[in-house]
């Protein structure tokens, strides 16, 4: 049933039902939709300033991925400096105290090698430019370490020629030796009678026995001199060998030998009591006692038998 209403009139002094003209209709009718279309719009503003947009949403969920991703690259990369400490503490704690080398301080590794660009200082974002740091860190370590493994292989080297140059066996081999005048220092020349230095050690050999070189050097000199025929080897490092009274030599100045290189033959030329090699070690220019030098060739029944052989021998034989 449709509701009636009414108004009062004052002319007529009676409540009479109030009747819409269709104009008035029309206009509630717009004033209608112009509240609706208002209030609509005002959702709308309200919705689109409060709610993220769509993409911005995926924006977001991809940021949170990619935030979890470089964490887990920056673990990995925190174990990978874990391995290059490690590889930096075996350099300074064995390889550089084998070669005598310094260990290298915290402060020198994390310097690292001048003249390369600090790209983090561009970077404006903190995560990055952490992560980049962390990596300008890292790469610092390596040119260090990688220094280093330069510097350790050439010391290597360096040492491999001082190695092979130093004069460690004995001139004679074992095998030859009859015996072995130890007599170092001032004694009385056995030919000339008075009291002459002995720069060297006297080995005892059956004549032509084969004199080996030893330690890798150069040839300086062949020749003649009241120690008959003499050989003169420079090793680098500050040693030197001779080897007198040679039957022959089979070098010449100038030529490289190696350890073991048979380079003459024990004779009983110059002043000499009988053959046998006069052998001596300078070391910077001062003669040295040839003995200390071949422990380490040496087996302790061999190097027992050297002594008991030098023993035995109470003067040179020059
Ligand atoms: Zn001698």
């Amino acid at each position: 049933m449709v509701e009636v209403k009414y108004t009062y009139n004052a002319d007529t002094c009676k409540y009479e039902p109030v009747v819409v003209t269709p104009k008035q209709l029309w206009q509630r009718f717009v004033r209608f939709l112009g509240v609706s279309f208002l209030l609509g719009l005002a959702a709308l503003v309200y919705v689109m300033v409060q709610l993220p947009p769509l993409d911005e949403t995926i924006q977001a969920q991809k940021n949170v991925q990619l935030k979890a991703e470089w964490r887990t690259m920056y673990r990995q990369m925190e174990r990978e400096s874990e391995r290059l400490l490690a590889l930096e503490r075996n350099d300074d704690e064995n390889f550089r105290v084998i070669l005598d080398l310094d260990p290298l301080s915290p402060s020198q590794r994390e310097a690292g090698v001048g003249g390369r660009e600090k790209e983090s200082a561009d970077i404006a974002y903190p995560l990055i430019k952490k992560g980049y740091e962390r990596t300008e860190k890292i790469v610092n370590r390596l040119d260090i370490q990688e220094q280093s493994m330069t510097q350790l292989k050439e010391e290597l080297q360096k040492k491999e020629k001082m190695w092979a140059a130093r004069p460690a066996i004995q001139p004679i081999n074992n095998k030859d030796l009859t015996q072995l005048h130890t007599i170092f220092g001032l004694r009385m020349h056995p030919i000339l009678g008075y009291v002459r230095p002995h720069n060297g050690l006297d080995f005892t050999a059956p004549m032509g026995s084969p004199v080996y070189a030893t330690g890798d050097g150069v040839v300086m000199y062949t020749g003649f001199s009241t120690y008959g025929n003499v050989i003169y080897l420079d090793h680098g490092f500050g040693f030197e060998t001779r080897y007198a009274h040679l039957t022959k030599y089979i070098v010449e100045p100038g030529q490289f030998v190696k350890r073991g290189q048979v380079i003459g033959y024990v004779g009983n030329t110059g002043l000499s009591h009988g053959p046998h090699l006069h052998y001596e070690v300078h070391y910077k220019n001062t003669p040295i006692n040839p003995i200390n030098f071949f422990q380490r060739d040496l087996s302790n029944k061999e190097y027992e038998k050297l002594i008991e052989l030098g023993s035995r021998a109470t003067t040179s034989l020059d």
